[in-house]
């Protein structure tokens, strides 16, 4: 992850008219859908709810125009006349997931001297890529073309674009040097605060401040957002994370090994070096110690959310996942990329840049006790994928990766599912609508193929997505834009 800074990681509620029903969707992207009837009774399914709760068997959930009108057990739940039946025995039904930390850019090395990186807007395969996967909400946390993903946004709710419901965040509020060539570095609060009144006033609903933000600028985008009735989430460095939530801030990205509070070297509003001592001081510090109890009390007294990114760290491992479960990965990677990528993987196998794989191993592991102890004490724990890393993270496959991370990291396959549905809801202010399958809810919803509560792999095999209704194909959504992610 310390390589990310330098080679690669790179809201309260809104409004509700911005969530009015889509348009439906152009005839163009009728090859994409499988099914677009008004009344859907889904029957026989194992059912993971959005709340923590155990899974529920022999479950029917009917979707009529768009939302959901009954959810049950089969043998109770009236079928309404004209209803299309569809007989899903031997299915695991969830909520329509929603990504807390995507992006609709895909990160390379090739911004020149400095190595900087680069990032290449995924307009065509990221917003499919991601519904594909059952992901019917998603916040962009950091934009690089923040107007192409607000024009992306508009597509989606008009029906000319496939994918889901966009929670814009505005340009990456960085300081100076930053990492991602296309960048602008802020010049102080001023600009902070114009930065962030310029996209609100455009449609970014949330705002990310990055590694070398100074406090200043935190503090003034922090509150200007929130005159804009918008949050701001922060990958850190400059800034610890008891500083920025008593500055007010809503979320963190990532957890623990992006807070430099405890790393001794840190100086006032300076990021320290990315070093190989930075990831030991990580993995020395003990989650039921004083500092990280005392944090973990902090963020929830302050209710600040923390993102769960946990497919991004793993990506620093040269060995994981195995080849085999980035088959998905690969299959949605140009040729380019896919190759770029296995180089990457490597080369950080022969030459770790700061941390041994070994090192990055420990740190995944004390990011996952981490965020279970934040979520033991009653944190809200969100997740999304940040398809960033050494590339081998990609929009909607990388999700998948996170659900099988989350269980990895000791979460139930229901706690996963929550975090990644109704705890993401809940942070969004539109709990009353979604992430959750119950009655009344908007009909997105996630048909796997196969028994999740069994073997989370599942996640791999998402059928039929619906969002408000209309079930979208998965493997049509995937092979519409197969090999044309990443570079070309
Ligand atoms: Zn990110």
């Amino acid at each position: 992850m310390q390589l990310t800074m330098k080679l690669a990681i790179a809201i309260l509620t809104l409004p509700s008219v911005a969530y009015a029903a889509s348009a439906p969707p152009a005839p163009s992207l009728t090859p994409l859908i499988r099914i677009n009837v008004p009344t859907v009774a889904l029957t026989h399914v194992t059912l993971f709810d959005g709340s923590e709760g155990a899974a529920k068997h022999d479950q029917t959930v009917v979707i009529d125009h768009g939302k959901l009108a009954a959810v049950g057990p089969t043998a109770s739940v009236a079928i309404p006349p004209g209803a299309s039946v569809l007989d899903e025995s031997g299915k695991t039904l969830l909520p329509g997931l929603i990504g807390m930390h995507e992006h609709l850019f895909y990160i390379s090395a090739g911004g020149g001297p400095g190595h900087l990186l680069l990032g290449t807007e995924q307009a065509e395969s990221a917003p499919r890529l991601y519904l594909a996967a059952g992901i019917t909400t998603a916040r962009t946390t950091g934009a690089i073309e923040p107007a192409t993903d607000l024009a992306l946004k508009r597509a989606i709710e008009q029906g000319t674009q496939a994918g889901p419901d966009l929670d814009v965040t505005g340009p990456y509020l960085d300081g100076r040097p930053n990492a991602i060539l296309q960048n602008q570095s802020l010049a102080g609060p001023d600009d902070a605060r114009e930065t962030v009144d310029y996209w609100s006033k455009r449609g970014a609903t949330s705002f990310k401040a990055y590694t070398y933000i100074t406090p200043a600028e935190l503090k003034a985008a922090i509150d200007e957002a929130h005159a804009h009735g918008a949050k701001l989430t922060g990958h850190l460095c400059s800034v610890g994370y008891t500083e920025a939530i008593q500055m007010g801030i809503d979320n963190l990205e990532h957890g623990l090994p992006e807070d430099k509070e405890f790393d001794s070297r840190k100086k006032p509003g300076v990021c320290p070096a990315a070093d190989a001592q930075a990831g030991h001081s990580i993995v020395a510090l003990d989650v039921h110690g004083p500092e990280i109890q005392g944090l973990i009390h902090t963020m929830i007294s302050h209710h600040v959310a923390l993102t769960s990114t946990l497919a991004v760290y793993e990506n620093f491992e040269p060995e994981e996942p195995s080849l085999d479960a980035l088959q998905g990965t690969k299959s949605a990677l140009s040729p380019t990329s896919w190759s770029e990528f296995l180089k990457l993987r490597d080369l950080i196998k022969q030459h770790p840049r700061y941390q041994s794989p070994e090192t990055m191993a420990q740190i995944l592991r004390k990011e996952m006790e981490f965020e279970r102890e934040f979520v033991r004490q009653g944190g809200l724990l969100m997740a999304g994928c940040d398809p960033t890393g050494i590339g081998g993270v990609v929009a909607g496959y990388g999700d998948q990766r996170e659900m099988e991370l989350l269980v990895q990291a000791g979460f139930s396959p229901s706690e996963s599912v929550a975090i990644y549905s109704s705890h993401a809801a809940k942070y969004l202010g539109r709990e009353n609508m979604i992430g959750t399958v119950v009655p009344g809810m908007r009909a997105d919803l996630l048909l796997l193929d196969g028994d999740f509560e069994h073997d989370v792999s599942i996640i791999r095999k998402p059928e039929i997505v619906f969002k408000e209704g209309i079930g979208w194909d998965s493997a049509k959504l995937q092979a519409s834009v197969a090999g044309i992610a990443g570079q070309r």
